[in-house]
């Protein structure tokens, strides 16, 4: 047997080995907490504990697969394949599906995305009359979501006073009804959105005590990473889970939590010990994976954030490069640099694509990088962003076969009534949802029986829908003895999906055909997939459904050899020996929406640890003094957080060839390093921010310093346009100036044509190549 406490460190084998009640792993990035999980499990299983009774919930499919995998390797993929390991949301909906009586709900219930929620609840604002301008659907959304993981139903909502107040201060006292609403709609289709999996699971163990015993005595260990990103549900099911052998694990790290604007409770670490009474904390403090100053540099950030607990980490792994910043004229040249830098780095190390990601705040931000790549032929893929099973004719497929495996699904049916188009007009859509609305059921339970819930159609309609329900009937019947691969095949060829999209060859429907045969063999993976597992039998079309709709971001995966594009959200957990970091600038990271409350400015702040200590070698901050949005050009200054890095730990490269680097900055880039900014009094000035106070005490058994500070929010920087204007005339210009431009950076003029203002000028930029400019119209300034 494998020794396995022998591949660990001391206070990782401490970790591992304590198994006599609930613990916290508390721990600094790449400090081994995943490891520390990976083999906590692997041991227990050499110990004898059943593989089925061990619960492991991780943040992403992609995590639990790596760690399954892992422990395969270890104890054997037999023995690893029957651990209960997954997202909270795949686990529990699961159990949703098992226990779905108790709850009145069907076992083939539908789970509702992120735009079929939107949809739903922008109908019901309509459907009460009220503006959707000031009820912003994805607002109250929002609210909704925000209250469902924080436990509160749509009952308790209505009697909440804090809710209520909170809705009247904003001018949308109907919020609470608009919940009901939404409620009671879900459940006629039969269907549940992403926080009902965990708000429901919530509910089923409160309401059930002889259900919520069977699984606390079933899990015999539970085991959680990204513990800080958790939120109050899931916090909570966990507890009650956890009552029959108080055997929980936790792992995380408060420097990385990101989530609260998703509901994520930092507290749920801060209090861990008072809601697991007894609960033993272990600190992990050698990180593994960095370099010595990119671990130096992170901490160096965080030391400007107040409230957290305190870290020693260190790395033992060479000293390594300083972090590099390598500010940019224009979005266009930051994306040439980081390419520029890529094809470097990957030869002086002999690497590969792989071992290089570019990290930003918002998905948007990927687009000057896919430009600059596709043109360099270097291979990239984008994690997230409009997600694969986000796109229209997947989206249409993957709503079949929802009304198949679930008709009363009225959001899926919407989509797929007349599509491809079969004379089923908008007015008889909302004559069939007026229908459904009075006789309390879903439209298919109207369609399929017009007269007995007063339909008032003509008759060509009635065959019409008569027709769509005799389709919907027909694949209802192939599913008792047929694989989901076969019936997505039948749905694409008998619906006219297949004759809508292959009629034509243009660029637009080739690459909706190409998506289609790519979902096409994803369901015959899915069905070898458990063929081999032996589940044939116990597999239907709500499990592949359940899989579809609970990928998260990172899953899609294949190991081909390419530079990973992500948001930092979604890089969480994940290492690699180059990361940049892009689009420091003010008005993008921190984010404008954060800047206004400190605790918002904290959680930038953290996201920004995240990023850096996801390098493993290198780690290189970028950011664009012009940058093309909103459809004009706008200027902006370097992100604040870059001052907030030990000086020492950064160096600035000019991006030329014979890297002139000081810590002070360069020629051509006077002035713009942000620790040549002054700091303004209110940037400097501690204040307690009383939103604080409250917590303030659980957060000081854990703190160095217990007097907590935290710096008033600075004000918003105020875009100053001072660099470039068309000031150069002609005639001042020679072959061999040398210039600076808005978007191409600096460049030596290498050749004149023409006169006065026509005169062209051909430019050597150092990092976006060859250009001509005329210069009547070009901007930039000789230096
Ligand atoms: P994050 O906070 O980013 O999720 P983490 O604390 O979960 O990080 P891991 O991902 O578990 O850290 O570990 C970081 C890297 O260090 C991994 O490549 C891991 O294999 C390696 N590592 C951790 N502990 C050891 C050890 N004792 N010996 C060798 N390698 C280790
Ligand atoms: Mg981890």
């Amino acid at each position: 047997m494998r020794d396995l406490l022998n591949e660990l460190n001391n206070s990782q084998r401490a970790a591992v080995e304590y198994c006599d009640g609930a613990q916290l792993v508390i721990a600094g990035a790449g400090s081994g907490k995943t490891r520390v999980l990976t083999y906590k499990i692997a041991y227990l299983l050499q110990r004898g504990m059943k593989p089925w009774s061990v619960l492991a919930l991780t943040f992403t499919n992609k995590a639990a697969r790596e760690m399954k995998e892992r422990i395969g390797g270890i104890v054997g993929t037999d023995v690893a394949r029957q651990l209960n390991m997954g997202t909270f949301h795949s686990i529990f909906s699961r159990i949703l599906r098992i226990e779905s009586a108790s709850i009145g709900y069907n076992a083939n219930y539908t789970i509702y995305d992120e735009t079929d929620s939107r949809t739903l609840i922008k109908n019901i604002i309509k459907g009460m009359g009220l503006d959707d301008k000031k009820y912003k659907p994805a607002t109250v959304h929002n609210l909704i979501s925000m209250a469902k993981n924080h436990l509160i139903t749509a009952d308790d909502y209505a009697n909440d006073a804090a809710a209520i107040e909170r809705d009247q201060e904003a001018r949308m006292p109907a919020v609470a009804s608009i919940y009901r609403s939404y409620e009671a709609h879900l459940r006629q289709s039969n269907a549940m959105d992403f926080d009902d999996l965990l708000l429901n699971t919530y509910v089923l163990f409160r309401d059930h005590e002889d259900i919520r015993q069977k699984y606390a005595q079933h899990y015999s260990y539970i085991l959680v990473d990204e513990y800080q990103d958790t939120n109050i549900a899931q916090q909570a099911i966990i507890s009650q889970l956890s009552t029959q052998y108080n055997r929980v694990c936790v792992v995380g790290d408060d420097y990385q939590s990101i989530y609260s604007f998703r509901g994520a409770n930092i507290d749920n670490i801060l209090d861990f010990q008072k809601k697991f009474p007894g609960a033993k904390l272990f600190k992990l403090e050698r990180n593994y994976r960095s370099t010595q100053r990119i671990v130096e540099a992170a901490n160096s950030l965080m030391k400007h954030n107040q409230r957290q607990i305190k870290k020693d980490v260190y790395s033992d792994e060479a000293e390594g490069d300083k972090i590099v910043y390598r500010p940019a004229y224009s979005d266009k040249e930051e994306a040439a640099i980081v390419a520029k830098e890529i094809r470097k780095i990957k030869k002086a190390e002999n690497g590969q694509y792989s071992d290089f990601a570019i990290l930003y705040r918002t998905n948007a931000q990927s687009r000057s990088f896919e430009e600059e790549f596709r043109k360099d032929g270097i291979p990239y893929k984008i994690y997230g962003g409009l997600s694969f099973y986000q796109r229209k004719e997947i989206k249409d497929i993957i709503a079949y076969l929802r009304v198949v495996a679930n008709p009363d699904d009225d959001q899926a049916l919407l989509r797929i009534i007349n599509y491809p188009a079969r004379g089923i007009g908008n007015t008889t859509i909302q004559k069939i949802t007026v229908a459904a609305e009075n006789g309390e059921t879903s439209m298919w339970q109207v369609i399929r029986r017009p007269g007995f819930y007063g339909l008032n159609v003509n008759k060509g309609t009635l065959t019409k829908l008569d027709g769509f329900a005799t389709l919907i009937e027909g694949f209802l019947a192939k599913t008792k003895n047929t694989d989901i691969y076969a019936l997505g095949k039948d749905i694409v060829k008998i619906s006219g999906i297949s004759a809508d999209l292959y009629s034509s060859r243009d660029a637009e429907h080739i690459s909706r055909q190409e998506n289609l045969e790519e979902l096409l063999s994803g369901m015959q993976a899915f069905v070898d997939q458990n063929r081999e597992e032996g589940r044939e039998d116990e597999i239907f079309i709500s499990d592949y459904l359940a899989d579809v709709s609970l990928l998260t971001d990172q899953d899609s995966d294949d190991d081909n050899d390419t530079v990973t594009m992500m948001t930092i959200h979604a890089a969480k957990g994940l290492e690699f020996p180059t990361v940049f970091v892009v689009g420091l600038e003010e008005n993008i990271f921190p984010s404008p929406m954060a800047i206004n409350s400190s605790s918002g400015l904290e959680e930038e702040r953290r996201l920004l640890y995240v990023a850096i200590t996801r390098a493993e070698r290198h780690c290189i901050l970028t950011n664009a003094q012009n940058r093309f949005r909103y459809g004009t050009m706008q200027f902006d200054v370097p992100s604040r957080f870059i001052a907030d890095i030990d000086k020492n730990l950064i160096n600035c490269q000019d991006g030329t060839d014979n890297d002139t680097t000081t810590d002070k900055g360069i020629a051509g880039y006077g002035g713009r390093m942000p620790w040549d900014r002054k700091r303004r009094s209110w940037e400097t000035g501690p204040r307690l921010d009383n939103r604080y106070q409250n917590s303030q005490p659980v957060a000081d058994r854990f703190m160095a310093d217990p007097k907590l500070k935290v710096t008033h929010p600075r004000k918003p920087e105020k875009p100053v346009q001072t660099f470039y204007k068309v000031e150069t005339k002609s005639g001042e210009l020679k072959v061999g100036s040398i210039i600076e431009h808005e978007r191409f950076g600096v460049g030596t003029i290498t050749q004149l044509e023409g006169k006065g203002e026509n005169t062209k000028a051909t430019v050597d930029f150092r990092n976006l190549g060859r250009k001509q400019l005329l210069l009547k119209f070009a901007r930039f300034k000789i230096i």
